[in-house]
Parts: structure tokens; sequence; C-alpha cells
């Protein structure tokens, strides 16, 4: 599942491509991934030129010169692929620029979106108002703020994109653990010193992946032109029965219906 390092990965790839060139065609090649595509897709998007990239939690952002933004989810499955050779099953979506690049966007299980927004609205788009603010903008002191008097795990509470926008399973698991803070421990209950740790935590365990995903963008594409998907290790996350780098053993456990990987003896 692409997680916000994977986003953040897509849209830098997606970038070298697509700025400052004209889009010349789309071609929805379904009606619909979670929801329907804008019907006005192909007529909004054909020979607007794309003005900037960005990301917001895990959706990307492609702004065009028209006041319009395209904004993409990548779900469950969903990948961007650049000059792939020929069309697939799962490609349901195809933009080609001015310079005769093709771009597809390929999602198999179509829990993904796309959506156009007007850009000056982009602000009010409701699952963008939602979002609290992102982890590498937060600070302790928001974090406080936002989760005192709240007895939640803090497990469950990095996890509400409310509270903290973009962090998936993965790295919450991985920056408490980085953290030394115990999954299970209220989330109201945690002193602003050790928020200060947790923020440094999320903010390297995702710059970290990010780096990593960079590494692999050097190339530009690998061999089958996928974008964002990179390999990564991981200190706690799937690690379950196996030894911390203290001696301890990870262990699983299940919070909100999600496996949570922790070390018993590093976090308290
Ligand atoms: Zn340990």
């Amino acid at each position: 599942m692409p997680e916000l390092p994977e986003v953040e990965t897509t849209v830098r790839g997606l970038e070298r491509v697509l700025l400052g060139r004209r889009i010349e065609r789309v071609e929805a090649r379904r009606a619909d991934l979670r929801r329907a595509f804008p019907q006005d897709l192909g007529q909004r998007l054909t020979g607007a030129k794309v003005s900037a990239l960005g990301r917001r939690a895990k959706y990307g952002l492609i702004h065009t010169d028209r006041d319009d933004t395209m904004v993409f989810h990548l779900g469950m499955s969903g990948s961007w692929r650049i000059d792939h050779p020929s069309l697939e099953k799962h490609d349901h979506l195809l933009i080609e620029t001015d310079e005769g690049r093709r771009l597809t966007l390929n999602d198999p299980r179509r829990f993904g979106s796309v959506d156009l927004v007007p850009t000056r609205e982009l602000q009010d788009w409701p699952a963008l108002k939602a979002l609290g603010p992102e982890p590498f903008d937060v600070t302790a002191r928001d974090l406080r703020d936002r989760l005192g008097g709240r007895s939640a795990a803090i497990k469950l509470l990095l996890g509400d994109q409310r509270i903290i926008a973009g962090l998936g399973n993965i790295y919450v698991c991985e920056a408490l653990y980085r953290a030394g803070i115990h999954p299970k421990r209220p989330g109201g209950s945690i002193s602003l010193e050790r928020l200060d740790k947790l923020v440094l935590a999320i903010r390297s365990v995702l710059q970290e992946a990010i780096d990593a995903g960079g590494s692999t963008l050097r190339d530009f594409i690998s061999p089958d032109g996928e974008l964002g998907y990179f390999s990564k290790t991981f200190a706690v996350y799937d690690r379950e029965g196996r030894s911390c780098a203290c001696g301890g053993t990870v262990r699983r456990i299940v919070q909100g219906g999600r496996s949570t990987f922790y070390c018993p003896k590093c976090q308290h």
C-alpha cells in the first residue's frame, strides 16, 4: 500500500515529466476508480500547462495554468508509470504531454481516486480541509494541544488524519519505536519532551524513506516505468518474533483492527 514516502517519490517523478509541459491528451479508460472520474476531466485538462506539482498527506497534486488542480490518491494499489511500452488491463487513466511522454495510472484494486478541484478552492475541498498538519510541519506543542486530554492509545491517535496528516500504519509503528514510546500509552499523557522526540522520529522515518525512494529515482524509471515503489527496511514493522537491536523481541498486538509492532524493552 502506498504510504506518504511513495506518494512523495511519485510526485517528484511525475514532476520531471510534467512540470511546464502541456497536456495533449487525456483518456479515462473506464468510468471510475473508487468514485467516478470527473466527466469533464479531458475537456479541462487537454491543452492545459502543468504549472506545479505538490503533495498534501497522501494526495498528489498536479496544478495547471487553468486554475484547476488534479488531485490523485493511490488508494491500496495505485501507481503511475512513465512511457510504459504497452497499455495494460489496469491502466485506467492515460495522459500524454506535448513532448510525447505517456503517463498511465495503474490501479488493480481501484481504491484510488482522481478529482479536479479549482486551485483556489483546494484548501476548502472537504477531503483536504479535514486534515491535520503535515508531519514535516507539526511541532511538539501542536501535537500536545491536539493530544491534550485524549485517553486513546497514541498509536491510534497518530493514525487519525485529523490530528496529523498522512501517517500510515508502518510509519506510526516505526516512529513510536524510534521515540521509545509504547503504542498503548494514552496520547494525552505524553510529556512535551517526549513529544519533541516523537516529532523528530516521525520526520526522520519519513525522510529516510523519501531519500530511499529518491535514490531509486536517480535512474528515474525502473524497467517497467513504475514510480514510487521501493524496498525499505524497518526496525519493528512486520518483524514479530524477531530480535530488536536491543536484544529484546519484537511483539505484535492488534489495535483498532490493525497490527502494531513494537519492542517492549525499548518502548515505555
Ligand atoms: Zn528493543
